[in-house]
């Protein structure tokens, strides 16, 4: 029970990575405030909470529209009794598109929904989070905003501005008790992530650990973020992407070994 009597609020929270937290956080002992845009999926992960015996609301709310924040957080403050001790900013979008055929109006709504809606949460959390002390804030970010690659110019740059806005707000919120910390995940096994065979070959030729992620891989390291284990942490981005950031090119093992090619090549011409 290490988060026994705290508070939190986890966006996203109806399904996939979101939904593992939700539950984890109550395991754990926190009253949670369950919040998607999908009022009916929040509900349900509600009601699984209540049922093994924890406390947790559900509230409907767009996080990247100001005025449904803003009554996310009245209703979260009115079930909390205006305490709050850890924001999980995990609502967020797949988005994948060629560059040049990229609407702006879908630019707009992946940074909206991305990153905007960050902005918009941490604010009314920490506005909270002052009168008490402080508190724990955690970013889902992607290695997706850490690596180039195609097709994620609308989220991988949403990702990166995550990163960057843990950083600043880490030093900003710092004196005032306010940890922020993100979390880079690398693919994770969720309804996010439909990609065809060759996709999924494709990165797991680039995952040393050789698997996918599950969603428990990401709510576990939220929940240390979230407790006083992490208390000297802040304005890191914590990666859990099975080696995927630190690889390039990954050789297999038995080439390595049996294949001499270190050294000087006598036969190249240049
Ligand atoms: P998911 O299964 O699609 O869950 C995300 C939840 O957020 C969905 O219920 C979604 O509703 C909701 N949501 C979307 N827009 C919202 C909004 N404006 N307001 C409130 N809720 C909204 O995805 P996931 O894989 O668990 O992803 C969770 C987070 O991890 C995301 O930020 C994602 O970018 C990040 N991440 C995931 C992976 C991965 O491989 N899965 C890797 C790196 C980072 P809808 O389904 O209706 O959109």
């Amino acid at each position: 029970m290490r988060l026994e009597g705290k508070s939190a609020i986890i966006t996203g929270a109806g399904r996939g990575i979101g939904k593992e937290m939700a539950l984890r956080f109550s395991a754990e002992g926190a009253a949670v405030v369950v919040t998607d845009i999908v009022g009916d999926l929040a509900v349900d992960v509600a009601a699984e909470i209540t049922k093994r015996g924890g406390r947790a609301h559900a509230v409907t709310a767009d996080v990247s529209d100001q005025t449904q924040v803003e009554a996310l957080f009245d209703e979260a403050n009115n079930f909390l009794d205006g305490r709050l001790d850890v924001l999980v900013n995990n609502a967020g979008i797949a988005h994948h598109a060629a560059f040049l055929e990229l609407d702006v109006k879908d630019w707009q709504h992946v940074l909206n929904t991305n990153l905007t809606s960050v902005f918009l949460c941490t604010q009314q959390a920490g506005r909270i989070m002052v009168q008490y002390g402080g508190g724990s804030i955690i970013n889902i970010g992607s290695i997706s905003g850490q690596r180039g690659s195609t097709g994620r110019i609308a989220y991988g740059t949403a990702k990166a501005g995550i990163h960057q806005l843990t950083r600043i707000l880490g030093v900003e919120l710092g004196p005032m008790g306010i940890r922020v910390n993100a979390i880079a995940p690398g693919p994770i096994d969720t309804g996010m992530t439909k990609m065809g065979p060759d996709q999924r070959k494709r990165y797991l030729e680039r995952l040393p650990i050789g698997r996918f992620g599950a969603a428990g891989d990401i709510a576990a390291i939220a929940v240390f973020l979230a407790t006083e284990d992490a208390s000297f942490m802040t304005g890191s981005i914590v990666n859990a992407d099975g080696g995927f950031d630190a690889a390039g090119l990954i050789f297999d093992y038995d080439e390595l070994v049996n294949v001499k090619s270190d050294g000087r090549d006598p036969d190249f011409k240049p």
